[in-house]
């Protein structure tokens, strides 16, 4: 990936100084690695092929060929060795080289145990890994290489995505479970802004997100604990959109990444509660969470000029509709009433079936005549409504009652009765009206 170009920076320009002096002449490699007495087998970042190797090496691996340039490191290594050196993929700066680590290898189908270096090496421009290998670590060190490879597998088996970094946020391993959820080969990306750029495409996001992660990561590490953890929206290579929730801790020196893959989860968990919320025959909020919804929205601030305003609304002769046209003609006027309902108001307003034939709505900040307006605008409609019964379509009529909520009254509970008290007086009066109190100033 191309760099950027940058203004003159007298620390950069150290910086760039020493990576230019750390790029080195192919004659200079071959020379230097032929004087080494260890095996060295030197890579291309992102390949897996040989792309230069020492004459130890070719004794060592013991290959027919006359050259091991261009032998695939699954073909000299074994597979799971050659993916563990991919794993292990980030190594620290230009020139420096890495912790040793341990690989379990086989060498001309027999099983080796090598300690291996990583080096990073820049050759003509072009990123190499130079990876050097010690034969048969002395017996008390092969418990441990069991462990570790243990360990290792124990790692790449996790159904989650595990991530070890340095203290300097240098990416040291990313287990099978990280490519798994992501998809992105990050042997191939130049820098940590380049996996955001691709994680979070959208900038605003993107710059949420990061934030988050600073700002968690701070916070744990100032206080010395484990970051509290969080979700994130990332894009996957293959486009998909995944929700993963983010751990993170800091162990010595190192700072380990976890990513849980809670897609499906908060999704069910999304199902689940719009299930305990919603009516399911109208869509429409059910009671429990009509009372909840204006619980909250009684307790925040009233607006000076006009309070809220609470219509209970019950659907006329009901009871002889299901008798003459049956249930499923019942069943499809409580839907068609419930749409009337709900086009009737503004989207911060709630509306409920509160069982039956029952409605309510709870209209925020509105004076007086506007809810009238409201109101008789869901009673002209249902009377115009025209319910399809498979013979001649049926009408419906609907009796409101209206009452506005008290200063001082924090759930709806009261302003229900009453509507409710209004209800009866509109059956009383003869159905298919309004009953509202007059307004008053002990009403505000
Ligand atoms: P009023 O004008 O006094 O309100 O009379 P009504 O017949 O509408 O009132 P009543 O309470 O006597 O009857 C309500 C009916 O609503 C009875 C019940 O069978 C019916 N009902 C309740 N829930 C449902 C439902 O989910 N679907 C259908 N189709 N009918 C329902
Ligand atoms: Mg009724
Ligand atoms: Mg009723």
């Amino acid at each position: 990936m191309a760099q950027a170009k940058r203004a003159y920076d007298p620390v950069q320009a150290d910086v760039a100084g020493a990576e230019a002096r750390c790029d080195q002449s192919e004659k200079q490699l071959d020379f230097w690695i032929n004087c080494m007495g260890s095996p060295v087998l030197v890579v291309e970042k992102g390949s897996r092929v040989v792309s230069f190797s020492n004459k130890t090496a070719k004794n060592f691996f013991v290959h027919d060929a006359s050259s091991l340039v261009g032998l695939s490191i699954d073909a000299l290594l074994g597979v799971p060795a050659s993916l563990l050196l991919t794993q292990i993929w980030s190594i620290p700066e230009n020139g420096a080289i890495s912790e040793p680590f341990i690989i379990k290898a086989m060498v001309n189908d027999k099983e080796r145990f090598l300690l291996t270096h990583v080096t990073f090496v820049r050759v003509e421009g072009r990123d190499l890994r130079l990876y050097s290998f010690r034969d048969t670590p002395p017996s008390d060190t092969l418990g441990m290489v069991k462990w570790q490879m243990n360990l290792m597998e124990l790692l790449n088996w996790l159904p989650l995505g595990f991530e070890v970094a340095t203290n300097r946020d240098e990416v040291q391993f990313v287990n099978s479970g990280f490519k798994q959820m992501f998809g992105y080969d990050l042997d191939q990306l130049e820098d940590v802004d380049d996996w955001w750029r691709l994680a979070y495409p959208d900038p605003d996001y993107r710059a949420m997100a990061r934030q988050k992660w600073e700002d968690e990561i701070a916070a744990a590490r100032r206080e010395n604990r484990e970051m509290t953890p969080f979700d994130l929206d990332v894009k996957t290579a293959d486009g998909e959109t995944r929700r993963i929730q983010f751990r993170h801790r800091a162990i010595g020196h190192f700072h380990l990444n976890l990513y849980l893959d809670v897609t499906a989860e908060r999704l069910y968990a999304q199902r689940m509660q719009k299930l305990a919320e919603i009516d399911p025959l109208t869509g429409l909020l059910n009671r429990r969470s009509f009372f909840e919804q204006t619980a909250e929205i009684l307790s925040g601030d009233q607006s000076e000029d006009a309070g809220h305003v609470v219509l209970m609304l019950d659907i006329d002769h009901f009871k002889q509709l299901n008798d003459v046209h049956g249930h499923a003609v019942g069943d499809l006027a409580l839907e068609q009433f419930a749409r009337c309902c709900h086009g009737a108001v503004r989207g911060h307003d709630s509306v409920a079936r509160l069982g039956g034939e029952e409605f309510c709505v709870l209209l925020r900040s509105v004076t007086l005549d506007k809810a009238l307006d409201v109101a008789e605008r869901i009673r002209s409609s249902t009377e115009a409504m025209r319910i399809d019964s498979g013979d001649e379509p049926v009408k419906i009529t609907v009796s409101i009652g209206l009452s506005q909520c008290l200063a001082g009254e924090n759930t709806v509970d009261q302003a229900l009765r009453r509507a409710d008290r209004l209800l009866y007086e509109a059956k009383m009066g003869g159905r298919n009206r309004i009953a509202h109190a007059p307004a008053s100033n002990e009403q505000r």
